[in-house]
């Protein structure tokens, strides 16, 4: 993926949430258009209410309107839903499971990718020794996200004749589901240094041995230059933290990249410097993949409206927009660079600031724009 197409016009859904969402959200849109001026493509965009500010406005954490004017675009930048005025609804009118759960739904969203990112500046943020991040990491988490356990059927909770309760959940892969989300894999793998660490539970899991087995088979069919490995899920879980960059793409299953890729957060500092990407089933006007982009993190309530959040996770998510669904990677490797830049000459948002003075939102947005000329 190069950006050949000078001009190219992009189009996509802008969704900032509430707390720290709509302060990100819009230095995220400033570096967009100035990577635009500078690699050669346009942006269109349109504001729509998503999570608490929507059930203040129209009574719902996903409006209509705005379902509708995502499924006119071609992605959704995606900033963060929540807060305590919106904790006493009940579960599912809970702004972040009324909103995300139904766009996942409606936009087929089945990869989600986390990039594991602690630059070497940051090394003292992670809780891991200083010898075994003091290169930082670069790890990718693939995590399928629409199959598994938590959506297979049966499902049920009930009460037996001896007056214990039984609960039931399923684990049901299919080979079209594993094929999918390997080429994904395969895809983000290319773009990195070739290197495909595949995490299952062959010893124990019927699930396991067939994700295994369709891993192996589409690798050795579409991508046998890749460097492919396989491993067990509690064994990853231990490697994580022992050497995190032995690992480049980690590949793994619904439930096992819920906790992996919240490992790999852990292990990388800061909420604030996270970013990640949703693909969807279904192709957008490019021939590439919809998606959705997010921030690792939530809202912030603690620092919201004060310009001390740190804007480099939704810069680092509409990166990942411009790569996977537009196809501009020159652009998306710039604005990375431009935050690595960023940080490399000693600018810190309060969250990841070591005792050096730290810069508000925006001015940490304007660094990174400076290191982007
Ligand atoms: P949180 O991620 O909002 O905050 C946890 C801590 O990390 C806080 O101290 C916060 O200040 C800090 N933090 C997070 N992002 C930051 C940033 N960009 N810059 C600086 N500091 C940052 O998690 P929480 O406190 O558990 O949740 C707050 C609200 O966000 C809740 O309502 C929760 O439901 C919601 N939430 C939404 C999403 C989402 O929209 N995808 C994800 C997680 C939490």
């Amino acid at each position: 993926m190069t950006d050949t197409k000078k001009n190219t016009l992009i189009r996509f859904a802008t969704l900032p949430g509430d707390g720290i969402g709509p302060e990100v959200m819009e230095v995220a849109l400033g570096l967009l258009r100035k990577a635009g001026d500078l690699h050669g493509f346009r942006i269109e965009t349109s504001h729509h209410d998503v999570g608490g500010i929507a059930i203040d406005r129209h009574g719902e954490a996903l409006p209509p309107a705005t379902l509708d004017a995502c499924r006119q675009q071609d992605a959704i930048l995606f900033g963060s839903v929540g807060g305590p005025k919106w904790e006493s609804l009940p579960p599912k009118e809970q702004p972040e499971r009324a909103a995300l759960l139904p766009l996942r739904k409606a936009f087929r969203l089945y990869a989600n990718l986390r990039p594991g990112n602690l630059y070497p500046e940051l090394s003292d943020l992670s809780p891991l020794r200083p010898e075994t991040v003091a290169r930082g990491i670069d790890v990718l988490c693939v995590r399928e996200l629409t199959g598994g356990v938590y959506f297979g059927q049966p499902k049920s909770t009930k009460k037996l004749d001896d007056g214990q309760e039984e609960a039931i959940d399923t684990m049901v892969y299919l080979t079209s589901e594993i094929e999918r989300v390997t080429e994904v894999a395969i895809t983000a793998a290319k773009l990195r240094s070739g290197r495909l660490c595949s995490v299952d539970k062959a010893n124990v899991l019927e699930t396991s041995v067939l994700w295994r087995r369709v891993v192996s088979e589409k690798v050795a069919a579409e991508a046998p230059d890749l460097e492919l490995s396989h491993m067990y899920v509690d064994n990853a879980a231990m490697q994580l933290v022992r050497d995190p960059n032995q690992f480049d793409v980690l590949l793994t299953e619904n439930m096992f990249g819920d906790i992996l890729s919240d490992e790999l957060a852990v292990i990388c500092g800061s909420l604030g410097m996270l970013a990640s990407a949703s693909l969807g089933a279904d192709k957008n006007s490019h021939g590439l993949p919809y998606g959705l982009y997010e921030p690792a993190g939530g809202t912030a309530p603690d620092i919201a409206g004060k310009n001390l959040a740190n804007p480099c996770a939704q810069i680092l998510s509409a990166a990942l927009m411009l790569r996977y669904s537009f196809g501009l990677e020159e652009a998306a490797s710039s604005l990375e660079n431009a935050v690595k830049a960023a940080i490399r000459t000693g600018h810190r948002t309060g969250d990841v600031s070591q005792g050096e003075p730290s810069v508000g939102t925006t001015e940490m947005g304007e660094a990174i724009a400076s290191c982007l000329e």
